[in-house]
C-alpha cells in the first residue's frame, strides 16, 4: 500500500503520465504515481487487439524530448504495431527509470482538494491514500471503455473480449466462428486480421465509416532521412503545423476551386500513398458540404471498386456523415475482408440486434453463431476518464456536477474551482484532433513550466479564473461550428455515450494557434489564471 506525501500525484502511465515524471524528476519534485494497468503503456497497454497499429506514422508518433532517444530508436514499419509501441513505451521507462514512483495495478477512485491546507488527497481501490499539492491527471481521452450493455450476454457459453481491454495472453480464433460489433477504428483494425485467423467471422455494422488506406510498410527511407538529418527542424515542424505532424499537401485549393480531372487527380494521389492525405487534400473538406461530398463520392467510388458485392458494397458506404466528421479510419485490405467467404456483414439497423443467446447473437432477422464475441464498440471519451476519479474541487464542488452540462475547462489545462489540478489533453484542448504524442509533451512541458513558475515566485497555488474559463469554452464551441465536425454523430461530440451532454470535446482551432494562445497566456503573467501563495 502506497501512502505518504509527495509534491505531485500523477494519474496514469500511459505517454502523458511518463513523461510527466520525467519532468518533474527533472526539476527536482517528488511525484508519485498511480496506473491501474499493471505496467506502462496507456492505450497500448489495454489495446492490444489483432491488427491494433497507430495511424500517425511512427517516426512523428513518438517522444520528442530526448535526441538520445530518437537516435536509440528504430520503427521497424510506417504505422508500428501495438507491441512494438508497447516495447517502446517499456523502452522509455527503463532508459529513464520511469517506474520507479508508479504504484501499478491500483486505480484512484477519488481525489479531493482540501482548501485549507490546500492540498490534493486521492483514494485508489487499493485502499491507497496519499497528499500533494499538485495533481495531474494524466487519464488518457480514451481509456474509459464503453461496456457492453446487450440483453442475455451474461447467458452466452462462448468467450467476449472487448477491444479495449484485450487479453495479454493469446486468444485462439482458429476454428472458431466469431462475431465483431462496432466498425470504428478499432473494429476496421481488427476485421481483416481476424477474418484470416477465425473459421468464420460476422461483422455486425451500425454505421458504415469511412476508412482509408494505411499503404503500410516499411518506414520511408526518404522522410526518415529528412527527419533524422535534422531531428530539431523534424520536430519544430511538426509543433508549428495544424495537427501536430507536418502537412502532407502545402498547397491547398478548394475542392471546387479546381476541376473535376485536377480533383480527382489528387484524390487518387492521396487514395494511392494512402494514410490521412485524403482529409488535406483541399483546404475545404472540412469546412464545406459541397467540397466534402466531392471526397465522400470518390470513397465511396473506392469502395465499390474492391467490394465485388453490390449490396455489401452499399451497405458499407457511408452517406450519414462529411468524410472525416467521424475519425477517419487507416485500414489494410478492411473493404477487400468483405470479398472472403468466411466473412459475413450484417447492417444492424435494417435488423437490429435483440439479445445474446446462449451460442450467438440474435437480431430481428435470426440467430448468428459465435463461439467468441468482440466488442469493438469505442469508450466514454475525454470526460469519462476524469469524471471517473470522482473529483471533488474547492468548497466540496464535485467536478461531475461542474460539468454536468458538458466539459467546461480553460485551455483543456485546468477547471475553475479545481486549483492545483491539471489535465493533460483534456477537453478543450487539441487532444485527439492533434499527432497526441506532439500534443502530449506540449501539455507536460505547459503544466510542469507552471509549477515551477510557481515556486520560483514563491506560490503554491494556481486556478483558471471563470471568466476565462467561459471566454475559452465559447471560442472552442465557436470554432468547431465554423467546422462540419458536429454534423456527425460521433464520440467528438459525446454522442456515442446516452445521457451524455452533446458539446465538441476537442478544441478544433489548430494546435499550432493553440500553442501560440498557450504561450501568449504565459506571456501576459498566466492571464486568466490566479496565482497565489497557499
Ligand atoms: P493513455 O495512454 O490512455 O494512458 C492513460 C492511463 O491512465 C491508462 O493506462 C489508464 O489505465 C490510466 N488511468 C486512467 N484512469 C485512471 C485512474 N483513475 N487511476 C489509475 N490509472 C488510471 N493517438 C494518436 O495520436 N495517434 C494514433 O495513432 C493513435 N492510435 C490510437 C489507437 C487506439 C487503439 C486508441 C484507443 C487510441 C489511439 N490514439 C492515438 C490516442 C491515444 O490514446 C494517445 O495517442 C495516447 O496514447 C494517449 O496517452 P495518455 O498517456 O494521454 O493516455
Ligand atoms: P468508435 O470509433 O467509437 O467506434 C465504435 C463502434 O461501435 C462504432 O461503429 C459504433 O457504431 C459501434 N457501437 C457502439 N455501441 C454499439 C452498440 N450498442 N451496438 C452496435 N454498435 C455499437 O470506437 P473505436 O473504434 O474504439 O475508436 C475510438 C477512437 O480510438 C478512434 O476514433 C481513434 O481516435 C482511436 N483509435 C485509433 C486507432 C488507430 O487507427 N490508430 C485504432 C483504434 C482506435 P455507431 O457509429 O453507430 O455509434
Amino acid at each position: 500500500m502506497a501512502a505518504g506525501h509527495t509534491d505531485v500525484i500523477v494519474v496514469g502511465a500511459g505517454f502523458a503520465g511518463l513523461y510527466a515524471h520525467y519532468r518533474l524528476c527533472g526539476l527536482g519534485l517528488s511525484a508519485l504515481g498511480f496506473e491501474a494497468a499493471p505496467d506502462v503503456g496507456g492505450t497500448w497497454y489495454w489495446n492490444a487487439y489483432p491488427g491494433a497499429r497507430c495511424d500517425v506514422e511512427s517516426l512523428d508518433y513518438c517522444y520528442s524530448f530526448s535526441p538520445e532517444l530518437l537516435d536509440d530508436w528504430r520503427w521497424s514499419e510506417r504505422y508500428a504495431t501495438q507491441p512494438e509501441i508497447l516495447r517502446y513505451a517499456h523502452h522509455v521507462a527503463e532508459r529513464f527509470d520511469l517506474r520507479r514512483d508508479v504504484t501499478f495495478a491500483t486505480r484512484v477512485v477519488a481525489a479531493r482538494f482540501d482548501r485549507d491546507a490546500a492540498l490534493w488527497t486521492v483514494e485508489t481501490d487499493k485502499g491507497d491514500r496519499a497528499t500533494a499539492r499538485f495533481l495531474v491527471a494524466a487519464v488518457g481521452p480514451l481509456s474509459v471503455a464503453k461496456l457492453p450493455d446487450f440483453p442475455g450476454l451474461e447467458d452466452f457459453v462462448g468467450r467476449w473480449v472487448m477491444t479495449s481491454a484485450w487479453p495479454h495472453e493469446p486468444v485462439d480464433m482458429a476454428d472458431k466462428h466469431v462475431a465483431l460489433i462496432g466498425t470504428g477504428s478499432s473494429g476496421i483494425q481488427a476485421i481483416p486480421v481476424i477474418a484470416e485467423q477465425a473459421a468464420r467471422l460476422t461483422v455486425f455494422q451500425r454505421t458504415p465509416n469511412f476508412s482509408l488506406p494505411a499503404r503500410n510498410g516499411p518506414p520511408d527511407p526518404a522522410y526518415e532521412a529528412l527527419a533524422r538529418s535534422d531531428y530539431a527542424a523534424h520536430i519544430q515542424r511538426n509543433r508549428a503545423s495544424r495537427g501536430g505532424v507536418q502537412p502532407k499537401y502545402t498547397a491547398q485549393p478548394g475542392a471546387i476551386e479546381v476541376d473535376e480531372a485536377a480533383r480527382l487527380a489528387r484524390y487518387e494521389e492521396a487514395w494511392d500513398l494512402g494514410g490521412t492525405r485524403m482529409q488535406a487534400a483541399f483546404r475545404d473538406l472540412m469546412s464545406d458540404v459541397a467540397a466534402n461530398d466531392t471526397a465522400a463520392d470518390f470513397v465511396r467510388g473506392k469502395i465499390r471498386a474492391i467490394v465485388v458485392d453490390p449490396t455489401v458494397a452499399q451497405r458499407l458506404s457511408p452517406y450519414d456523415h462529411p468524410l472525416g466528421t467521424k475519425r477517419i479510419c487507416l485500414d489494410t485490405d478492411y473493404y477487400a475482408t468483405f470479398n472472403r467467404p468466411n466473412v459475413t456483414l450484417v447492417d444492424i439497423r435494417s435488423e437490429p440486434i435483440e439479445r445474446i443467446a446462449t451460442d450467438g447473437i440474435v437480431t430481428a432477422a435470426g440467430l448468428y453463431p459465435a463461439d467468441l464475441i468482440v466488442f469493438a464498440t469505442g469508450f466514454d471519451a475525454m470526460t469519462g476518464p476524469l469524471l471517473a476519479m470522482n473529483i471533488e474541487g474547492a468548497g466540496g464542488h464535485r467536478l461531475a456536477d461542474a460539468w454536468a452540462d458538458g466539459p467546461a475547462t480553460y485551455l483543456g489545462l485546468m477547471v475553475a474551482g479545481f486549483p492545483n489540478l491539471f489535465l493533460v489533453n483534456g477537453p478543450g484542448s487539441p487532444s485527439v484532433l492533434c499527432n497526441m504524442l506532439v500534443a502530449i509533451e506540449q501539455h507536460v512541458d505547459w503544466i510542469v513550466d507552471a509549477i515551477a513558475h510557481l515556486r520560483e515566485t514563491g506560490r503554491s497555488r494556481i486556478e483558471a479564473l471563470s471568466e476565462a474559463q467561459a471566454a475559452w469554452v465559447d471560442e472552442v464551441r465557436m470554432v468547431a461550428d465554423r467546422t462540419l465536425y458536429p454534423l456527425a454523430n460521433s464520440w467528438y461530440n459525446g454522442d456515442n455515450v446516452p445521457g451524455k451532454p452533446r458539446v465538441f470535446l476537442p478544441y478544433v482551432g489548430g494546435f499550432d494557434t493553440y500553442v501560440r494562445r498557450c504561450a501568449e497566456i504565459v506571456s501576459q503573467g498566466y492571464a486568466g489564471f490566479r496565482l497565489s501563495p497557499a
